[in-house]
């Protein structure tokens, strides 16, 4: 049984009404804005639970069906992941928010196509023990993941250098080479319950970047020299810190983040714009653009914090340092490629402090496509003959870069090929 003792419902429905609850949502996964929704199939998961009892706090997850959940923990920050197929998450804008006991908090979402993901913030060295799965009465399912508090030593004895899940680390098949080719992260801006800058018409910046970042997937892929993973291949919430995780977790060569601004005070500012990570921006503009953007985690009822544990030791900050030169260096060449085929704002390279830009070893930028609030930009934003030449742009820019650091690939085998964070964008 469930310790009842304080005992917290993130969800959005009483136990009572959870049969029912159960059956309406399996069947209303409508796509939201005409994009693909979550799998038909995914269980739907309608309540999180948190409850202490001695030394252990369980999450108990409500859904509609049995799932296959394997957890593991990582140090500094402490923290457990919980690997789920892809769960459709209806819980409350709240749901991970509460602390209780060995729990700091959580985030959920989906982390790669068909696969679903909870990382637990631990209050402080916990291990995760078996994880149970039952049924109630009312045909629910639960499943009850029970986090126990221990000493440093076990837990950094628990603790996993890196992400061991099977599709995420596994070593090749024996007779299979591990697919060395560059691994390309293309993140969507925004997404889900956050649709980014809206235009006068309407029209969300979540959509418009989506369209354009899967155009520019696709064409990536299809040229066969790189495995593309996206950071959302629906119109799905993911909060800033994830997306840096999903790159960094995936040894990612390259990270492209896909933007589109707008400032309704000035209609006739216009152009697409090139950011690098930077402490300091390069103008007020810039500053104000990434305090924006960064907002988005409180628009999807997460917020990530400031991220600086990321950057904690002096080896990350020195490698930091020589990424966000390779950082600058594919900002060049983006300029290059994209200055005769588009028009660039009047500082097209500029930097500030965007937390989708703090991965330390990751080489990242961030494309601001254009501003909604520009007639004309809003229009070719729209265009699919305007997406087919910049993406075209943008791969001749990456192609150029990857020339350029054939001797600078990571040793040894990076993200292996069958990682689910690099399944074929869908169609
Ligand atoms: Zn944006």
């Amino acid at each position: 049984m469930q310790p009842r003792a304080r005992t917290f419902r993130f969800g959005l429905l009483r136990p009572a009404l959870l049969a029912g609850a159960l059956l309406a949502l399996a069947g209303s996964l409508i796509p939201a804005s005409g994009q693909d929704g979550p799998a038909r199939n995914a269980a739907v998961a309608i309540a999180a639970d948190l409850a202490s009892q001695g030394g252990t706090t369980r999450l108990v997850l409500t859904l509609s069906k049995p799932v296959e959940a394997r957890a593991f923990v990582m140090e500094r920050p402490d923290r457990a992941v919980i690997d789920l197929p892809e769960v459709n998450f209806q819980l409350g804008a709240e749901a991970g928010r509460r602390r209780e006991g060995a729990v700091a908090s959580f985030r959920y979402g989906l982390f790669a196509p068909g696969r679903s993901r909870i990382v637990v913030d631990l209050a402080g060295p916990a291990v995760v023990e078996a994880i149970e799965t039952t049924r109630t009465r009312e045909g629910a399912t639960l499943v009850t993941i029970p986090f126990r508090r221990v000493e440093r030593d076990a837990f950094r004895k628990a603790s996993v250098a890196a992400d061991p899940s099977p599709s995420a680390a596994k070593a090749p098949p024996p007779g299979e080479a591990a697919d060395t080719r560059p691994l390309i992260v293309i993140d969507a801006g925004h997404g889900g319950i956050d649709p980014g800058a809206i235009a006068a018409t309407g029209v969300y910046e979540k959509d418009i970047v989506f369209a354009f970042a899967r155009a520019l997937s696709e064409r990536l892929e299809g040229s066969g020299r790189y495995r593309i993973a996206m950071t959302r291949d629906r119109d799905v919430f993911v909060p800033l810190a994830d997306r840096v995780r999903i790159a960094r977790e995936a040894k990612a060569d390259l990270f492209v983040s896909i933007h589109a601004d707008s400032i309704s005070a000035a209609p006739q500012v216009k152009g697409a714009t090139i950011y690098t990570g930077s402490e300091k921006a390069t103008d007020g503009e810039s500053a104000r653009l990434a305090e924006r953007e960064n907002r988005a985690d409180a628009a999807g009822g997460t917020d990530s914090g400031e991220g600086a544990s990321d950057v904690a030791d002096i080896l990350q900050e020195l490698t930091l340092r020589e990424t966000r030169g390779f950082s600058a260096g594919f900002a060049g060449k983006l300029m290059g490629q994209l200055a005769p085929v588009m028009e660039m704002s009047a500082k097209p390279h500029r930097e500030a402090g965007f937390k989708v830009l703090r991965s330390p070893d990751v080489p990242s930028v961030l494309v601001e496509l254009g501003y909604l609030s520009s007639k004309s930009d809003l229009e070719k934003l729209q265009s699919e003959e305007w997406r087919m030449r910049v993406t075209g742009s943008m791969a001749k820019a990456i192609d150029l870069f990857f020339a350029g650091r054939a001797t600078l690939s990571r040793p040894g085998p990076a993200a292996p090929r069958k990682a689910a964070s690099i399944a074929p964008v869908s169609p």
